[in-house]
């Protein structure tokens, strides 16, 4: 007889989590804390419940990532995207869903599952004993938080996120921004040249001045509370506490020598810095913030060099826990420190519904696989799910590490495919054609036919 396997949290990456390890013969109970203790986002008592938005983004597993991802959890029978499809509503190119049917759905069938139990309570520590999956998202509980932050360290579970918004590196105009760290400081010429940099001129930057504080803005939802800590200002709140305050800060120009025009010296530069082991991505240094999406694409864009950057992700600033994965979990999702918990969901430092559920899919199979003593194969790194568990587990910056959706920036570059612009569709395809591949394979490897959730 194999243990039990212990869920806490039944969202999307709970759910997803206990029907992959149910499916695979384990018996699992979901620890769900609603209703008896409630979030401030989540309003039934339903499992799988969309807090937010109806919407699972693009469904183009081509060109798009995280339609990619789709595909990938259809073959490996997830009960999330299953759910998403039966009650999907019209909304052209992209997945959206009505979302009762949706949760309704995803709470019958684990209700009705021979192998799962669900349990309604708290899960308030970190047990040493049993097999456990936490996938408590977002807004894990306060005496849960404390419990993370006790065994992590206090600078490793953090309350909020605060993203500066993500580039693509090969958008970047490297005629314009130059590499250089300031004050050349470092011990090896790549530390040296570790940053990139884009100068501005005077007009520029009162122009760039004036464009933040008319932006518009994003309020916090009902339940958060807008603490900024003074480490993790937004750019508009720096910019309004003085129109200096930014030249001051994150974009002063000090230390630096623009290497195109040595001779003039920038009145503010914005600096960019690599974001992940790859060199694929780069974050705008400081620059987190609660513009809209539109106006940080229009805001951005006027910075010299970004005219025409593509991101990976925008800046935000919300109510968010999440470990420092890179630095707590193993490639298996475990806690290096205990490794009988894995992580799940959104508070391994992924972002969105579906990377959430793609990490309770694979978190799931591990814990079954585990249990049975039948070691998973590596989750293959060309494919969405694993580009998304090799950035949490270590390709990403753990100093600078914030949540993060799926995205191509995080695939390993393919060779002889043309880079920019301009080769972009060929180059996706050749993403995703690698990924289904890779995917294939893996889920051949397990002996699956991929037979889809009812
Ligand atoms: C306000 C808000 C808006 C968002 N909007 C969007 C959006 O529009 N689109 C999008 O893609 N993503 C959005 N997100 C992110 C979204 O929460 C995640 O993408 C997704 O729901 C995370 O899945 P999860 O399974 O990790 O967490 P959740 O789906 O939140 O599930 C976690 C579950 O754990 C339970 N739980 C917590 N602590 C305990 C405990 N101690 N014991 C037992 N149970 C516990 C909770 O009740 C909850 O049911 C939003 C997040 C927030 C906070």
């Amino acid at each position: 007889m194999t243990q039990t396997l212990h869920i806490v949290g039944g969202g999307m990456a709970g759910s997803e989590a206990a029907w992959q390890a149910a499916q695979a013969g384990i018996q699992v109970v979901i620890h769900e804390m609603r209703p008896k203790v409630k979030t401030f986002a989540h309003h039934t008592e339903k499992l799988g419940e969309m807090v937010c938005s109806n919407s699972f983004r693009s469904d183009d597993d081509e060109q798009n990532a995280v339609g990619l991802l789709h595909w990938e959890m259809r073959a490996a029978d997830s009960l999330v995207m299953a759910s998403a499809d039966r009650n999907r509503l019209p909304a052209g190119g992209a997945l959206a869903v009505d979302r009762e049917g949706f949760s309704e759905h995803i709470t019958q069938i684990l209700r009705n599952h021979p192998n799962i139990l669900i349990s309604n309570e708290e899960i308030t520590d970190l047990p040493s004993e049993g097999q456990w999956i936490f996938a408590t998202g977002p807004l894990t509980s306060d005496a849960l938080g404390a419990a993370i932050r006790a065994e992590t360290g206090t600078d490793r579970l953090a309350f909020f996120d605060a993203i500066a918004p993500i580039v693509y590196a090969d958008s970047i105009d490297m005629s314009v921004a130059w590499e250089q760290s300031r004050y050349d400081k470092g011990e090896t010429e790549a530390e040296r040249r570790a940053y990139l940099n884009c100068p501005m001129t005077r007009d520029q930057y009162e122009a760039f001045i004036d464009a933040l504080l008319a932006a518009e803005k994003t309020e916090f939802h009902e339940g958060e509370t807008a603490t900024y800590f003074d480490g993790c200002l937004p750019i508009e709140v720096m910019a309004e506490r003085g129109r200096e305050t930014l030249r001051h800060g994150p974009m002063k120009p000090i230390g630096l020598t623009n290497a195109h025009d040595p001779e003039t010296k920038p009145y503010a530069v914005v600096q960019l810095r690599r974001d992940n082991a790859l060199g694929t991505l780069y974050n705008i240094v400081g620059f987190q913030t609660k513009m809209k999406y539109g106006a940080q694409t229009a805001v951005f864009k006027t910075i010299p060099g970004l005219e025409n950057a593509s991101f990976a992700r925008l800046g935000g600033i919300h109510r968010n826990t999440f470990l420092n994965s890179p630095t707590l979990l193993d490639a298996q999702m475990r806690l290096r420190s205990r490794p009988n918990i894995r992580f799940a969901g959104q508070v391994t430092g992924v972002e969105g519904y579906v990377e959430s559920a793609a990490m309770g899919l694979i978190a799931g199979r591990m814990a079954a696989a585990e249990l049975q003593g039948l070691p998973l194969p590596t989750v293959p790194q060309d494919s969405a799910h694993g580009a998304l568990i090799h950035h949490i587990s270590g390709g990403a910056e753990a100093k600078t590490f914030q949540p993060m959706n799926v995205n191509f920036g995080l695939f390993r570059p393919l060779d002889g495919v043309r880079g920019g612009r301009r080769g972009r569709r060929d180059r996706y395809k050749a993403y995703t054609d690698r990924a289904k591949a890779a995917w294939q394979g893996w889920l051949g490897q397990q002996g699956l036919d991929g037979h889809a959730a009812e």
